[in-house]
C-alpha cells in the first residue's frame, strides 16, 4: 500500500523538496492533495506531475486563473483557508506534510490533527503558537507528529529506542546565521539581502531572516519544548557553524546520541515519511575527513536578543509565546520590505510582548483574538518608530 500523502506549502522550500522525495519513490508514495499560498504557475506544473485529487489554492483571487490552468484534467480544485483545512481531512489520506509559512499553519494542521492524520510537522509557528493545544489533541486524536525540522529530526533519530524519562539535555544546534561574526554597530545597517546569503541550509525567505536574527533558534527551543516534553531550561542551544551535527541528546548516564550529515532537507523529510524505516538515497553525504573541525560555542544573548525573549516567552507561557510568533511575523515582513532595522526587531517583539495582555489558559479563539491584538501592536510599534 501507498502511503497517501497531502502537502500544505506544496510549493515553498519544504513542499518541493518533499515532491522531490516522493518523486524519487514512486513506489512508496502518492501525492493526494496540495495547496499553496499563491503561487498559481508552480501549483499547477506539480499538479501536472503528480496528478493529485484535489489542488487548493489559499488566496481566493487566484482561483478562476488556477481552475482553468487545470480545466483539462480531472481534479478537485477549490480555494480559500477553509478549504485547505477540509482538504486535510478526506479519509484517504495518511499523512499531512504541514510545510506552510507562519501562523497560518495552525487552523489547517488542528484539523488535520482531529482527524487522526500523521502530522509531519515542519511549521514550527504551529507549536510555537498553541503548542499545548497541538499536543493535547494529538494526544487525544492519536495523531502522531513527526517532526520535519532537521533539529527535531535529529533529537527524534537521537531517542529511537530511548525512554524519554531518561533525557537529561537536549543539545540543539544552531548555524548561528549569517551575521554570527558582526559587531552590533555591523548589525545596525544590514540588509535582508545580507541576510538571505544564509551560508548553510537553503530555506525560504521568512525562515531565512528568522534564522538571521536567531529567532528561528528561539522557535525551536519552544518547538522541542513541546515535541519532546522536556522543559525549556533542559534545552540548550549550541552555536555550531559546519551545520553537521543537527541536534544532540544528552541522557541521565553522561551519554549524547546525536545526528550528523550534510546540511539537505530532504533527508529530515524523508524520515518523516518513512519512519520508523531508512530508505536508501543518493543524497550528498558529510564527508568528516575532509571537514576535520566541528566547532561549538555558546550563542550570544546580547547581539541577538530574540533568543532571550523565546526562552522568556515561553516561561511566562500561557498566550505569551503566541505574541512573540505574531510580533515576529510583523517584523520580519517589514524588515524584508526595508520597513524595520535588523536590531528594531528585537526592540518591537519585546515590547509588544511587554503590552500584551497575559492570559494563562487561552482557549483557540483566545489564541486567535491574541494573535491579531499583537500583530497591531507591533504595527503601531513600527509605525511610531520609523525606519
Ligand atoms: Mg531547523
Amino acid at each position: 500500500m501507498k502511503k497517501r500523502i497531502a502537502i500544505l506549502g506544496s510549493t515553498g522550500s519544504i513542499g518541493t523538496q518533499t515532491l522531490d522525495v516522493v518523486r524519487r519513490h514512486p513506489d512508496r508514495y502518492e501525492i493526494y492533495a496540495i495547496s499553496a499560498h499563491r503561487s498559481v504557475d508552480l501549483l499547477v506544473a506539480q499538479a501536472r506531475e503528480f496528478h493529485p485529487e484535489v489542488v487548493c489554492i489559499a488566496d481566493e483571487s487566484k482561483y478562476a486563473q488556477l481552475r482553468a490552468a487545470l480545466s483539462d484534467m480531472e481534479i478537485k480544485v477549490w480555494a480559500g483557508a477553509e478549504a485547505i483545512a477540509q482538504m486535510v481531512t478526506m479519509p484517504s489520506i495518511d499523512v499531512v506534510v504541514a510545510a506552510m509559512v507562519g501562523y497560518a499553519g495552525l487552523q489547517p494542521t488542528i484539523e488535520a490533527i482531529k482527524a487522526g492524520k500523521t502530522i509531519a510537522l515542519a511549521n514550527k509557528e504551529t507549536l510555537v503558537v498553541a503548542g499545548e493545544i497541538i499536543c493535547e489533541l494529538a494526544q487525544q486524536y492519536h495523531a502522531p507528529i513527526i517532526p520535519v525540522d532537521s533539529e527535531h529530526s535529529a533529537i527524534f533519530q537521537s531517542l529511537v529506542g530511548e525512554d524519554r524519562s531518561e533525557i537529561e539535555k537536549i543539545l540543539l544546534t544552531a548555524s548561528g546565521g549569517p551575521f554570527r561574526t558582526f559587531t552590533l554597530d555591523q548589525m545596525r545597517s544590514v540588509k535582508a539581502a545580507d541576510a538571505l546569503k544564509h551560508p548553510n541550509w537553503e530555506m525560504g525567505a521568512k525562515i531565512t531572516i528568522d534564522s538571521a536574527t536567531m529567532m528561528n533558534k528561539g522557535f525551536e527551543v519552544i518547538e522541542a519544548k513541546w515535541l519532546f516534553g522536556v522543559p525549556v531550561e533542559k534545552i540548550q542551544v549550541l552555536v555550531h557553524p559546519q551545520s553537521i551535527v543537527h541536534s544532540a541528546v544528552q541522557f541521565t548516564d553522561g551519554a549524547i546520541k546525536a545526528q550528523l550529515g550534510a546540511p539537505d532537507m530532504r533527508l529530515p523529510i524523508q524520515y518523516a515519511l518513512s519512519f520508523p524505516e531508512r530508505l536508501a538515497s543518493d543524497f550528498p553525504r558529510a564527508d568528516l575527513l575532509q571537514l576535520g573541525n566541528l566547532t561549538f560555542e555558546k550563542p550570544d544573548m546580547d547581539r541577538f536578543p530574540n533568543l532571550a525573549l523565546a526562552y522568556e516567552a515561553m516561561s511566562r507561557g500561557g498566550n505569551i509565546p503566541c505574541v512573540l510568533n505574531a510580533a515576529n511575523e510583523v517584523v520580519n515582513l517589514a524588515f524584508r520590505e526595508d520597513r524595520c532595522g535588523f536590531l528594531q526587531m528585537s526592540e518591537i517583539i519585546a515590547e509588544t510582548m511587554h503590552r500584551a495582555p497575559f492570559i494563562a489558559r487561552p482557549s483557540y479563539e483566545e489564541y486567535v483574538a491574541t494573535d491579531r491584538e499583537a500583530r497591531e501592536t507591533a504595527s503601531r510599534c513600527l509605525e511610531g518608530r520609523g525606519v
